[in-house]
């Protein structure tokens, strides 16, 4: 069974791992029909300013939150001892990060992501993806006008939660592995990266934003290293700072913590970050590497996962622009039902297991509704072919309207098991801020 996955564990993850590309973008339709959300209410703080008014609060939620995360979360790596956050700390910023294991390099700024809905930005508030990460932005990210905010000015929560739900993909889970070449990776106890190519620049934040939690045994014998996922453990820290936040009187924090664990959410309604192989049972995998077909198979899961992803964003942000807010894939993000109650099992015990339920009919229709070229040929590959941008065009004369017709259905499909996931983290954060204000 190792010969199966192998490759697949160099190839997986060979290409940018979005998920759905732009979070900020995505939720809007969602946000932005809850008024309570958009009424400029927050006072933006500075993450220096937080951390110096609650440290003493904050050493201890985050070793009770160590001590849950050692007892109940499986596979979890702990925290090493000389990383607990101390409020005696020369530099707080630096220790905090350090103590939550996200990468210490990023500034974490006052900034905000601008809508559709937003009036020209001013150009000296105006910023770039660069300006915020330092990563290669790509076709989704280099086009999005950031606005820079400052200590004191008000923020409304939709824009604070929408804006930190796409904030893990500037780098904050790049180079926390022992092999990643980093000083901090070295000593956060999460060994070496589990699965990914460890030179590749977005390969090591995969194992924290796919979670591999409905493994059938086979795979879990033959490749124990895919159960070494986080984002579990993210949701939950995230969601246990949000709180602390909204309890403290912090509500700017509160928020944009809320958003930092509704990006790993986010990503797990997708099928391909919740399975290594969707659509691929354990039988039809032992006959795959008995014909000795492994590659082939793992190169077409893994252009099926871009295509999937570029089809999606193009669409989303098609619509987008037009402020088509009735579009099936747009209404779908707004209106998911029925919200389920958010709990410490949720990510586990519904929405990975949603998700991988769901991997099997999607995976399929992208084999009948996309190119063939795209998604049936194992000698093509679709990261860097440069295809991405026209992706929706040649659907159509390839495989006709009505191909975008069905495609749009089923990311709709997709996109309403996100709403209701969202929706319900949503609620959660209500419900902490309402209880503290
Ligand atoms: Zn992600």
């Amino acid at each position: 069974m190792r010969l199966w996955f192998i490759p697949l564990i160099y190839s997986l993850l060979s290409s940018p791992v979005w998920a759905w590309s732009d979070h900020a973008s995505l939720l809007w339709p969602l946000v932005r029909t809850q008024p309570e959300l958009l009424s400029p209410s927050l006072e933006v703080e500075s993450l220096d300013a937080f951390l110096q008014a609650e440290a003493s609060g904050l050493a201890e939620l985050l070793n009770s939150h160590e001590a849950m995360s050692r007892a109940t979360l499986s596979h979890y790596a702990s925290r090493p001892e000389g990383l607990a956050f101390s409020a005696d700390a020369d530099d707080l910023r630096d220790a905090f990060l350090r103590a939550i294991r996200v990468n210490p390099e990023l500034a974490y700024p006052l900034y905000r992501q601008s809508t559709v809905e937003d009036p020209a930005v001013p150009p000296l508030k105006a910023q770039r993806f660069d300006d915020l990460s330092f990563l290669d932005g790509g076709v989704s990210h280099d086009s999005i006008v950031y606005i820079a905010l400052e200590s004191g000015e008000h923020v409304a929560p939709a824009h604070v939660l929408a804006s930190g739900s796409d904030e893990p993909d500037f780098g904050m889970d790049i180079g926390l592995f022992a092999d990643n070449d980093t000083e901090f990776g070295a000593g956060y106890g999460f060994g070496d990266q589990p699965f990914g190519n460890p030179n590749l620049e977005y390969s090591s934040q995969a194992p924290f934003h796919m979670g591999f939690y409905h493994l059938d045994w086979v795979t879990r014998k033959a490749q124990p290293d895919l159960l070494r996922t986080y984002p579990e453990w993210r949701v939950s820290l995230f969601r246990a700072l949000s709180r602390f936040a909204f309890e403290t009187g912090h509500d700017y924090w509160g928020w944009r913590f809320a958003g930092w664990g509704l990006h790993y959410i986010g990503d797990l309604t997708q099928p391909y970050h919740a399975h290594p192989l969707p659509g691929v049972g354990t039988m039809k995998g032992i006959w795959t590497v008995l014909r000795g077909k492994t590659v082939d198979a793992i190169q077409l899961v893994s252009n099926r996962h871009g295509v999937l992803e570029s089809y999606q964003y193009q669409r989303v942000q098609k619509a987008l622009e037009e402020k088509s807010w009735d579009n099936i894939i747009l209404a779908a993000v707004a209106r998911g039902e029925p919200v389920p109650e958010f709990n410490e099992r949720t990510v586990r015990d519904e929405l990975t297991k949603e998700s991988v339920d769901a991997g099997k009919d999607l995976d399929l229709a992208l084999v009948v509704d996309m190119p063939p070229r795209y998604v049936s040929d194992p000698a093509f590959e679709w990261n860097g072919s440069g295809e991405e941008a026209a992706i929706v065009v040649t659907v159509a004369s390839d495989r006709g309207e009505i191909a975008i017709e069905t495609l749009d259905a089923v990311i709709a499909e997709q996109m309403l098991r996100f709403s209701r996931f969202a929706q319900a983290w949503i609620n959660d954060a209500k419900q902490a801020w309402s209880a503290d204000s």
